[in-house]
């Protein structure tokens, strides 16, 4: 589409762009992607992890309830989570939007979301705000590459250079360029800690990107491209779902 090339690459951080929700599996690209959004249109990234965290620093009643079933070893319930989320999400910082980062992850938390921005935050702006939901990219990317990906890296323990030994190989094999330390593999990048980790996220988003699939709300975007393809791309997704349904100006076309 003509519309998508024409796509300014100048900073927007006037309007109101509403929820956006990155879905895709780890190495998928979403930290880099959910910075270009935060950088064009000036809107906070909301981390469940970094709010946890914070909460348990400051020790506040959520963060020493979470504590505690961390502690255990438990998962911190839905309900905990909604506090903390729906706290975060109050905040003057969130009102024209927000990028959502490991959050929603299940499906129960999907619709809760939904519940809560339209009850709660998106309503109550102007009596001609369109309660505008979230905005759903999911990053697509071919499992193989993205396992030659992530078990091909190796770091040099000398001087923590990073190679890829299929996209960015050595000179000499195993050996750094830099200074001939013998290549390592970190714990992290080991193919059964990946090949975990990626199954763990199949399982656990399934039932996410349904629940936005079954109410035509998700957006797939190739992220097997160059880093700025994929970036423009999904600045298009957010503008034109700003035009059809955040736009206070715009109320009569509320996506529902
Ligand atoms: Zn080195």
């Amino acid at each position: 589409m003509a519309n998508e090339t024409a796509i300014s690459t100048a900073n927007d951080t006037a309007r109101n762009i509403g929820p956006v929700i990155l879905l895709g599996p780890p190495g998928a690209g979403k930290g880099t992607q959910s910075k270009q959004i935060v950088d064009r249109y000036g809107v906070p990234q909301i981390s469940t992890g970094d709010l946890l965290r914070d909460h348990v620093a400051r020790g506040t009643s959520l963060g020493l309830e979470a504590q505690a079933i961390m502690a255990r070893g438990e998962l911190v319930p839905d309900e905990l989570m909604y506090g903390i989320v729906a706290n975060r999400l109050r905040e003057a910082d969130c009102q024209r939007g927000f990028v959502l980062d490991g959050f929603p992850r299940t499906a129960a938390q999907a619709g809760w979301l939904d519940a809560f921005l339209e009850e709660e935050v998106f309503d109550k702006r102007s009596e001609h705000s369109a309660p505008c939901l979230p905005v759903v990219i999911q990053l697509l990317v071919d499992y193989t590459q993205l396992l030659l990906r992530l078990t091909g890296r190796r770091s040099c323990p000398t001087c923590g250079r990073l190679y890829n030994i299929h996209f960015q190989p050595p000179l000499v094999d195993e050996l750094c360029d830099v200074d001939g330390s013998k290549l390592v593999i970190r714990n992290d990048d080991r193919e059964d800690v990946i090949s975990g980790r990626l199954d763990a996220y199949e399982t656990q988003t399934r039932l996410v990107t349904d629940y936005y699939r079954a109410q035509r709300r998700l957006v797939a975007v190739n992220a097997d491209r160059p880093v700025d393809e994929i970036t423009a791309q999904i600045f298009g997704v957010i503008d034109r779902h700003r035009q059809n349904g955040c736009d206070p100006m715009n109320g009569e076309a509320r996506i529902k």
